[in-house]
Formats: structure tokens, C-alpha cells, sequence
């Protein structure tokens, strides 16, 4: 499958494997790697492999949030917080936070033993 990559994104970069990242997940459609500023234990950004500016971007027939949830159930079983507890947010442009330009979802879990 190709995607369309945007220069000087560094999430592109990170999907195509030019810039290392700690991968935790892949598959066809996300990559999902650990933040590199984690805000909790268990930080992990859900990355689809498109490139997506923002959430405002999705167009209307594509399912890519349903493979952002798909990998989020796996990542938290992976990661042991499934059902300890796990907190899932995107951050939409400047004033929601966004810093990245690339749509991500945050998976935020403090819930470690
Ligand atoms: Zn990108």
C-alpha cells in the first residue's frame, strides 16, 4: 500500500522509517510509537500511516478513527492496561494543543503496578 508522504513531517518520516521512533504496534493502515516527552507511565501515540493534518481533515468516508480503536484495544492489552484503565485524546490545532501536524491519538495510561 502507498501512502502519501508530507515533507518535513516528522511523523511521515517516523512511518517511512527515516527517524527512529520505539515502536510499540503496526499494522497496514497505523503505526503507534512511545511519545518521546511521555506525560504519563504509558504514553503511546497512534499514528495513522496517511498523512492527516488534523482531525478536521478526515474525510467523510474514511474509517481510519475504526483503525485507530482497533490498535488502541491492542496496544492496551499489549501494555497491560486494558483493564486497569486507559485514556484515548486528540488535540485539534493550536488552541486543542495540537503540536504535530499529523493527525495522532494520545494513549495515556498512569495505571501501572
Ligand atoms: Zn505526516
Amino acid at each position: 500500500m502507498k501512502f502519501m508522504h508530507e515533507p518535513d513531517c516528522i511523523f511521515c518520516e517516523i512511518v517511512a522509517g527515516k527517524r527512529s521512533a520505539d515502536i510499540v504496534y503496526q499494522d497496514p493502515e497505523i503505526v503507534a510509537f512511545k511519545d518521546a516527552k511521555p506525560a504519563a507511565p504509558i504514553h503511546i501515540l497512534i499514528v495513522p500511516r496517511k498523512h492527516i493534518a488534523t482531525l478536521n481533515d478526515i474525510s467523510p468516508d474514511d474509517n481510519i478513527l475504526a483503525a485507530v480503536g482497533r490498535a488502541a484495544q491492542k496496544i492496551a492489552l499489549d501494555c497491560g492496561v486494558a483493564q486497569k484503565g486507559y485514556r484515548l485524546f486528540i488535540n485539534v490545532n493550536k488552541g486543542g494543543g495540537q503540536v504535530v501536524f499529523h493527525l495522532h491519538v494520545h494513549l495515556i495510561s498512569k495505571a501501572i503496578d
